[in-house]
């Protein structure tokens, strides 16, 4: 079908240089979610926004989620995906709440926690994880490599147990993840297994890239589940068209506030937008990592490196992967080392795009104000989205409809909570069970050899 949505890479568009051999084809979703990323380094991304009607979002009113999910995933993958394989996926994929919560007048939280590991990462992780079951054909088989510092890989190990056909093999820092992290990802089991690396995040990392650039892996078909691959982002339009149905008088306009790592959520909004959604502002807070704001302010980018390290630390990006696709659809280009080729058109950035920087003094001020305020706990991430919709309102005395991500639960930040406003957040049922489960991982020294030797032994 020629209709069929095609992607494209954002280095396609560059002269080549010593680096960079730009990739000018196109490919289909299926090759764009099997490759994670295009052959020049650069992400894929859609040559096409399909558009949704004003009346189509009106009849999601009321509706479960599910219904979001089927006219957002069918409006792109119509002609890939059949309709009833689509619909199987959507509901194994979610099958828990998404809460809306009135805070104040016009003010709401949407709590994106209340998936298996109780991050936003569940919604995107679980859909991709059946994406790539159904699409890898009948006789592959595929062997998933993630690095985490802690939520992607619960997360993304969760989604993937049990789903046929894929192996998950997740790296993480011995010493750096805290001990509830540890039991999450080492007791997952099945199809995923845990290897407790006696390094630090960055090394996971590099370990993962050499055994990709590996070419006597080839034939294991390795692959990654980043948020830099298209089938992570395609979720997460989802829960802005559901938000927007529910709350929303037809027509009118809102403003969503979305605390910022590496911008793969906020680019689901920013998608939202552009396939119809009337978004008056994108609220892009970010914590002390402000290379953004500083951009939008200045229009000099300059990534920073270390990374600032702050509360909210799954935000804790100098460089976010997903820019990349930011200026591209606001015509620019950037590349992975974070070097502008092309400046994006700026003003027209800011005028969809307000972002800010919240420091960790306002991030604990604001979980206590709001808890004091309105009894509503928020941990360090949804926070820093709330204190950024606050500075927006401040700033620009916008009276639309406001609704702010809360991207984690609290009861996974218990020391930020209980220093700051002195209570002991509930555990959710999904983390209570984590205490009867069982698993090791397998140590393992940062060695390439080690890590070799060990995908040579289990493949
Ligand atoms: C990953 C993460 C974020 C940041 O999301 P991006 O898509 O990387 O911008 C925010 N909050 C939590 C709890 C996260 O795990």
């Amino acid at each position: 079908m020629s209709n069929k949505i095609r992607y494209y890479s954002t280095n396609g568009k560059l002269e080549p240089t010593d680096e960079i051999i730009p990739f000018s084809g196109t490919v289909s979703f299926r090759e764009a979610l099997l490759m994670g990323q295009a052959p020049d380094e650069g992400l894929f991304m859609p040559d096409r926004i399909p558009t949704l009607s004003r009346e189509a979002i009106a009849t999601l009113r009321g509706q479960p989620y599910g219904e979001a999910a089927r006219l957002v995933m069918d409006a792109f993958l119509a002609g890939d995906i059949s309709r009833a394989k689509l619909n199987t996926c959507i509901r194994d994929a979610y099958n828990f709440n998404v809460p809306l919560e009135k805070v104040d007048t016009g003010k709401y939280i949407m709590r994106l926690d209340q998936g298996p590991t109780a991050s936003f990462k569940d919604f995107a992780a679980r859909m991709m994880a059946r994406l790539m079951g159904l699409l890898k054909g009948y006789t592959t088989r595929l062997n998933v490599l993630v690095a985490t510092s802690g939520d992607t890989g619960s997360a993304v190990g969760d989604a993937y147990k049990g789903v046929k056909g894929i192996n998950v093999t997740i790296l993480y820092p011995r010493e750096e993840v805290s001990g509830r992290q540890k039991k999450q990802l080492d007791t997952i089991g099945e199809n995923v297994q845990a290897i407790s690396v006696a390094g630090q995040f960055d090394d996971c990392q590099n370990l993962v890239k050499q055994a990709f650039a590996d070419r006597s892996l080839r034939r294991f078909n390795l692959t990654s589940a980043n948020s830099i691959n298209f089938g992570r982002i395609l979720p997460q339009i989802i829960y802005y068209v559901y938000a927007y149905a529910q709350l929303a008088a037809p027509g009118e306009e809102i403003v969503f506030s979305i605390p910022s790592g590496n911008f793969g959520n906020a680019l689901g909004c920013e998608y939202a937008r552009r396939m119809g959604l009337p978004v008056n502002k994108l609220v892009m807070p970010v914590n002390e990592n402000d290379e953004f704001p500083h951009f939008l302010e200045t229009g000099r980018y300059e990534k920073i490196s270390p990374s600032r390290a702050c509360l909210s630390n799954a935000m804790n990006v100098g460089h976010p992967s997903n820019l990349a696709r930011f200026f591209d659809l606001y015509g620019g280009t950037v590349d992975r080392n974070g070097r502008v080729h092309i400046h994006p058109d700026r003003q027209a950035m800011r005028e969809h795009i307000f972002s800010v920087s919240v420091s960790d003094r306002e991030t604990r001020e604001t979980i206590k104000t709001v808890y004091d305020r309105y009894g509503v706990v928020l941990e360090p991430h949804g926070a820093v989205g709330w204190r950024g919709l606050e500075a927006y309102l401040e700033a620009m005395g916008d009276n639309a409809l406001c609704v702010s991500l809360e991207t984690a639960h609290p009861a996974k930040f218990p020391e930020a909570i209980e220093s700051t406003i002195g209570i002991q957040p509930e555990l959710p049922q999904s983390m209570k069970d984590l205490e009867k489960k069982t698993g090791e991982p397998i140590l393992m020294d940062n060695s390439y050899e080690a890590f070799r030797t060990y995908l040579l032994s289990c493949m």
